[in-house]
């Protein structure tokens, strides 16, 4: 599938604000800030969505999940709590074709999601 502005982000090539970052993954602040802390969390290695991924993305998308810890950890709402989403396809929601978890703090989440 064709690449996104995800992964011109991974190789730098447009500015984000990374917070953190490792061989596998990249989080950065989301543009458009839906709570406080508003963090998605990517694989550097696209996966167009969950749909896409098959049990050899199993360790990798694990291996997230505990960015996210260490993400939460870092801003301070590790404590407080937070919502990890992740949307797909159409009805999902999820308009960036490269794999991504949202990362939520900093106020109370409602719920149901709309
Ligand atoms: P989704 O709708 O689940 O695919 O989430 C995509 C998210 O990417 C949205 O929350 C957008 O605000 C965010 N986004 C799109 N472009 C950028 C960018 N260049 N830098 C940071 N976040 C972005």
């Amino acid at each position: 599938m064709p690449e996104t502005i995800f992964s011109k982000i991974v190789r730098k090539e447009i500015p984000a604000k990374i917070v953190f970052e490792d061989e596998w993954s990249l989080a950065f602040h989301d543009l458009n800030a839906k709570a406080p802390v508003h963090v998605l969390i990517i694989p550097k290695r696209q996966i167009d969505s969950l749909e896409h991924a098959s049990e050899e993305d199993a360790s990798l998308l694990g291996h997230l999940q505990i960015v996210i810890q260490q993400v939460a950890r870092q801003l301070g709402i590790h404590e407080s709590g937070y919502r990890v989403i992740m949307n797909c396809g159409r009805d999902g929601g999820q308009s960036v074709g490269h794999i991504h978890y949202h990362l939520l703090g900093g106020r109370a989440m409602d719920w149901p999601p709309g």
